[in-house]
């Protein structure tokens, strides 16, 4: 069977029989498991180059499960080309270690995942000279003003973790590309079922295979994708030879996760938007941020860039104390306290105020707020929960 045709298919079609295209018959349906880490070599191997990802050496090169899983998330994201690591962190790390040296520029946005913040602000400025500038990336003026005769790289995220803000992919690639930099965008909140940063012309997406693409909050894996030259530099570089690799398990597992991705994903923007609408109306919420609200900042340009939904995750503040956060997360039933996002489950984590990068948030958030990762369970369920949990505080609450 080929899947020629299947490429130009719908995105639920494609995430069900892409990568996994060596049918024949007698074959499984499903992808084997290979967890060898080396491959048998050719008769004469003197010549071979022992760097090299486009042959079957060693796993850390690249291997059966992650080349499959590779070949899908390209297509799924309209890219090139797909490295997959171990995490979304080794993701992000494998990039930046491969396109950027002492003495560039980097512009980041002051709203992204914790380990961005720590390379970006501490870690690589303290220990390889890199340059870097903490920058409002929803505001194109300050990027603009940011820009340095060095400025290698500019990287966002959008919606931003936690506080959901959104960043105009398409503006912030033209002022970018206008000035030669490169850009990257942190995908992993909204997914490649809602937005494809490729598409909009930024040079690397990177991703959390660990969220919704896997899906069962069993497996971690993260992507890049980009032009081939690119994710070869990066294979060469980074995968190799820094060798975050992905096990061919974990590679397995996050396979079979995609295939009901935009099932899942359809039902994680749904119920997020009713949530989230639901708590705009609750008198004892002080604020709700998720780009689906018509309140939301972001709003008009998430309507332009995020395609089916607004993704799973949104964060709320409560009109109370500090441990009454802590209280009400004891009443849930239904939630879970836990970080990550994207699980079939439900998971809140409440941030408190005392959080380190609580100044680089909106004035709402300085009381410390919950970060809510909406799962698929029925949303009338998660929001009788929210209110059972509110109620057994003496919260007050409506319909
Ligand atoms: C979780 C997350 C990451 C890190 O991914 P891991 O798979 O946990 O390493 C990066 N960026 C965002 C936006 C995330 O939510």
């Amino acid at each position: 069977m080929s899947s020629k045709n299947i490429e130009n298919m719908s995105f639920t079609t494609r995430s069900i029989h892409l990568g996994d295209d060596d049918k024949k018959v007698g074959s499984p349906v499903e992808p084997a498991i290979t967890m060898a880490n080396s491959f048998i070599l050719p008769y004469d191997p003197s010549s071979m180059n022992w760097s090299a990802s486009d042959e079957n050496i060693y796993t850390r090169n690249g291997g059966v499960n992650q080349g499959m899983l590779e070949k899908k998330l390209a297509n799924l994201e309209g890219g090139e080309d797909c490295v997959v690591l171990a995490s979304g962190v080794a993701a992000l790390s494998a990039l930046f270690f491969a396109m950027l040296k002492k003495g560039d520029h980097v512009i980041f946005s002051k709203v992204t995942y914790i380990a961005t913040y720590r390379i970006f602000h501490e870690l690589w400025t303290e220990k390889w000279g890199l340059e870097t500038s903490i920058v409002d990336t929803t505001d194109i003026e300050e990027i603009k003003k940011a820009i340095r005769p060095n400025t290698k790289l500019i990287h966002f995220e959008t919606p931003g973790n936690p506080t959901c803000c959104i960043c105009d992919i398409e503006a912030i690639v033209k002022l970018a590309h206008e000035n030669n930099i490169l850009v990257s965008a942190d995908n992993t909140f909204s997914s490649p079922y809602n937005t494809r940063p490729c598409e909009w012309g930024v040079d690397f997406t990177v991703e959390s295979l660990t969220k919704y693409i896997n899906g069962h909050g069993d497996s971690m894996g993260g992507a890049i994708i980009g032009r081939k030259e690119d994710m070869d530099k990066i294979r060469y570089q980074s995968q190799v030879n820094i060798g975050g690799i992905i096990s061919p398990f974990n590679a397995w597992l996050i396979m079979r996760g995609s295939m009901t991705f935009p099932l899942r994903m359809q039902v994680h923007n749904d119920n997020a938007l009713a949530v989230a609408k639901w708590l705009e109306r609750q008198p004892c919420v002080s604020f709700v941020a998720y780009p689906g609200l018509e309140s939301f900042k972001g709003h008009e340009i998430a309507k332009r860039q995020m395609e089916h939904g607004f993704g799973g995750v949104l964060s709320f503040g409560l009109k109370g104390e500090h441990d009454l956060y802590n209280r009400v997360v004891t009443h849930l039933e239904v939630f879970t306290s836990a970080v990550s996002l994207g699980n079939a489950e439900s998971l809140i984590v409440f941030l408190g105020e005392d959080d380190e990068r609580m100044y680089l948030y909106p004035q709402e958030f300085h009381g410390g707020f919950y970060r809510v990762a909406i799962g698929i369970e029925d949303k009338n369920d998660l929001i009788n929960d929210l209110r059972q949990a509110f109620k057994a505080e003496g919260l007050e609450t409506v319909d």
